[in-house]
């Protein structure tokens, strides 16, 4: 359970400032997953799924 509330933080870098988006359509996926959320960092430019992302 997550809420959103939270503030997420790049997994990699630890930064908050992100970039929240869905993801869509992707040549490598199709429509699988194309309603999923998917951030961006600033920071350190890394992608990451939004249950990747870290919320503590
Ligand atoms: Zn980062």
């Amino acid at each position: 359970m997550t809420t959103e509330t939270n503030q997420a933080k790049c997994p990699y870098c630890g930064s908050s400032d992100l970039t929240k988006k869905k993801r869509g359509w992707t040549v490598t996926t199709g429509v699988f997953g194309m309603n999923k959320m998917q951030y961006q960092c600033h920071e350190c430019g890394k992608k990451f799924m939004e249950k990747k992302a870290d919320f503590s």
